[in-house]
């Protein structure tokens, strides 16, 4: 039976679309870490936190080394994960800000279609565990968003121990505020291990998003022993948090190889911004941190594993976005998007099955006020928060951004220009600003 609809679908579709044949759906995980550094991964160069579970990740699948995400803050990259889109196209440049002050409309706006929404319409389970930060209200609410369930919190930030019902932000099961006395990170791995015990025998998404390592720095002892040797304090911290989240990957990996999942589980890693100086994390080589259209605000640790399909160990350098993640697990479920749908990703798979050779983006682009960008091949204009001016800099030769050729290279300087104004005319207005000490600091 199996064998005919995979036939059917390979004569209805063309041979392209193999993956799409409904018999043998793939679970789609989509891991997403806060603020990582670039450099905070074994397989990114890390010397002083191993993290032998998230390698993992990589080794069983491709890393990309110039995966980016849509901006260089929490809320904005997430909504351009769950919609596909560049979220500037509907307002949602900035984080909504705490609960104390976020407007009534400062949430994914309810014009945009998830993920989860496209998947659970099409028969999946959808589950989410973890950070939220695309809004506060009810209407904005996971559960109001495509997901069946969420164990996690709403708002952008959250301590990691001895969390409290009553407290603001609180860790909700469902839209139930309860207490938690785990430490955060290893609940959230409870939760997911959970969570795919639950789901099983059927196809499922599970959206599995920590707080790790964004602040406050909050570790336990168990993982602040592992790293005695590190002299710098918070730095220390930092590698607990991140050995905290490695293990909690650990737990989600064993419970998908123990149930037999793990061959045609389509498994995503990304950090949503790079890291910033306050957590301690290391951007090497790039340049500029979180809250910067610099590399280090917005290349980031990304991978993507699907052992069923996609050859494992392979290292992918053309430019490619957390944008994707959606086209292409929309096209491992065999979901079709309607085109009025205006997706920005695209499907990665032709790319890391060796049927399509050439650059899945021909440019990215990026906005967060009045910082820009805009990747060509190996090209980049950009005006960042530490200079009024427009910089070009060409990435093959200066992955750190250190020689400006703005200067040395007019018509390129111009051609990116005016390509980065056609998308830009494109975008909405935000629909609500960024307080700009929050932007300012990166502590949001
Ligand atoms: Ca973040």
């Amino acid at each position: 039976m199996k064998r005919l609809i995979l036939l059917v679908a390979a004569l209805t579709l063309g041979p392209g679309c193999l993956v799409a044949a409904a018999a043998d759906r793939p679970n789609i995980i989509v891991i997403v870490a806060d603020d990582q550094g670039y450099n905070d991964l074994g397989v990114q160069g890390c010397k002083d936190i191993p993290t032998p579970n998230i390698d993992g990740l990589a080794k069983g699948g491709v890393r990309f080394t110039s995966g980016y995400v849509s901006g260089p803050y929490c809320s904005p990259t997430r909504a351009g994960l769950l919609t596909g889109r560049y979220q500037q196209r509907f307002g949602h440049e900035f984080n909504p800000g705490p609960a104390q002050t976020a407007g009534p409309e400062m949430g994914l706006p309810l014009t945009e279609t998830t993920l989860a929404n496209r998947l659970k319409q099409a028969g999946y389970a959808t589950g989410m565990v973890g950070k939220w930060h695309l809004g506060y209200q009810d209407k904005f609410h996971p559960m109001k968003r495509g997901f069946d369930e969420f164990y996690g919190f709403l708002g952008g930030s959250h301590s990691y121990v001895n969390a409290k019902a009553d407290m603001a932000n609180p860790i909700l099961r469902g839209t139930e505020a309860i207490n938690e006395k785990e430490y955060l990170t290893d609940a959230f791995g409870r939760e997911a291990v959970a969570y795919i015990d639950r789901h099983k025998e059927h196809p499922f998404f599970l959206y599995l998003t920590f707080n790790a390592v964004h602040t406050p720095m909050d570790a336990t002892q168990k993982y602040l022993d592992r790293f005695a040797s590190i002299q710098d304090e918070k730095r220390r911290t930092y590698a607990a948090m991140t050995s905290a989240m490695d293990d909690a990957i650990g737990r989600v990996v064993t419970k998908l190889r123990d149930s037999k999942l793990e061959e045609n589980t389509l498994m995503f890693y990304v950090s949503d911004n790079g890291g910033p100086p306050v957590n301690a994390s290391n951007n090497q080589p790039l340049r500029g941190f979180k809250a910067q259209t610099l590399e280090g605000g917005v290349r980031v640790p990304f991978f993507v594993k699907w052992p069923a399909r996609i050859p494992a160990g392979k290292i992918y350098d053309k430019p490619v976005i957390q944008l994707d993640i959606s086209a292409t697990a929309l096209a491992a479920a065999g979901i079709e998007v309607p085109a009025d749908a205006h997706l920005d990703g695209v499907n990665l798979l032709p790319h890391l099955m060796g049927q399509k050779d050439g650059s899945p983006h021909e440019k990215l682009y990026w906005r967060f006020g009045p910082q820009i960008a805009i990747r060509q091949g190996d090209w980049k204009l950009v005006r960042h928060s530490g200079s009024q001016e427009l910089e070009l800099y060409n990435l093959a030769d200066d992955i750190g951004e250190k020689n400006n050729l703005a200067q040395s290279q007019p018509e390129k300087f111009k051609e990116l220009q005016t390509a980065w104004n056609a998308w830009n005319s494109q975008l909405k207005e935000p629909l609500w600003q960024a307080p700009s000490r929050r932007i300012r600091t990166g502590t949001d």
